[in-house]
């Protein structure tokens, strides 16, 4: 019997996986490993993602971001910048573009297109979260050349998703994610880990919806509070809760691409190493221009991901950097 075929998939399985003890995780942590090496082999990716316009419609409870923060500059960048900004990326040799934006009314679905098609020309994979937006923008950005999309759904408790969320339900959540399906993207979803009031039980929940949408690419991110915020006092998540889920969400989706989000760097110094070490295969560098991107305030006081840390962490995972598939 491998490591891996200790861990069972059930309900109280998973739930025992994101309640495991110290020396119970590490063989977690293994059996995650093996799962991935089964399935990418030595192969971890790196992304580059600009995050473009901070301006949103929203007002989650979470994000420094929501509509009614007054403390934060708004900006949404120009196509140039963009543009430049991916051509640096590519020369750099990464091969996957993150277009990653607020919940913004601020730009013309046709000027997103354009810069989608540029990038794409390049012979870049073009990924996007701006939110949920119409079906003919989709399809006009998939035709631009996007080919996969991803929509955080933060939490598969509905009541907490409407607490956090005011004026979204989780069930629209849902079917939005399967609505870019249809329309031939590649999705992406995930929980925010460490909301006031989420249980485990909810976590579970979380990893099974993820299995039931059939994500192509799955993350979590640890909550961390956000000034000027509702929640700007609230307390942290774990960074060790988060790992046990990102081991859980590999040995469930097996074949999915897990980031090793910036939030377990800024929490814990190597928290992005232990992410590779729990099963994650993906980095993804910040290309957002350095005069705004504090402004991009998901959290306070972000860590930024820069290639060279990037390729360091793969580097210590023992693993080698590859080109995603489109
Ligand atoms: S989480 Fe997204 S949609 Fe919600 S306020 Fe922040 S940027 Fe807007």
């Amino acid at each position: 019997m491998t490591v891996k075929d200790r861990f069972d998939t059930s309900r109280s399985g998973l739930e025992a996986m994101l309640l495991a003890g110290e020396e119970e995780a590490f063989s977690l942590f293994a059996a995650a490993r093996e799962v991935r090496r089964e399935h990418f082999g030595s192969r971890a990716f790196i992304r580059a993602v600009i995050e473009f316009s901070n301006r949103c419609r929203c007002n989650c409870l979470y994000c420094g971001m929501r509509k009614d923060n007054n403390g934060i500059e708004r900006f949404t960048l120009d196509g140039e910048r963009i543009v430049d900004a991916a051509s640096a990326a590519f020369r750099a040799g990464i091969r996957t573009f993150f277009l990653q934006s607020a919940e913004s009314e601020d730009y013309d679905p046709e000027w997103l297109a354009g810069i989608i098609r540029a990038i794409h020309g390049m012979g870049m994979t073009v990924l996007l979260c701006v939110g949920a937006r119409t079906e003919d923008d989709l399809d006009l950005w998939r035709e631009a050349g996007a080919s996969k999309f991803i929509l955080k759904h933060e939490t598969s408790d509905p009541d907490l998703f409407g607490r956090m969320k005011p004026g979204l339900t989780l069930a629209g959540r849902i079917e939005w994610l399967k609505t870019l399906k249809r329309h031939g993207y590649g999705i992406g979803s995930g929980p925010l880990l460490g909301l006031p009031g989420q249980t485990v039980r909810s976590l579970v929940d979380d990893l099974l919806l993820l299995r039931d949408l059939d994500v192509d690419m799955s993350s979590v991110s640890v909550f961390l509070p956000a000034a000027g915020t509702p929640l700007e006092k609230a307390p942290t998540g774990s960074v060790d809760l988060g790992l046990r889920f990102m081991a859980a969400m590999r040995i469930l989706l097996k074949r999915t691409l897990i980031p090793a989000t910036s939030t377990f760097e800024r929490l814990r110094s190597g928290g992005q190493l232990a992410c590779f070490d729990a099963g994650a295969n993906v980095i993804t560098v910040n290309m957002t221009p350095p005069s705004v991107r504090g402004e991009y305030a998901l959290y306070t006081e972000r860590f930024f991901v820069s290639l060279e840390h990037a390729r360091g962490v793969i580097r210590r995972a023992g693993l080698e950097e590859a080109a995603e598939a489109i």
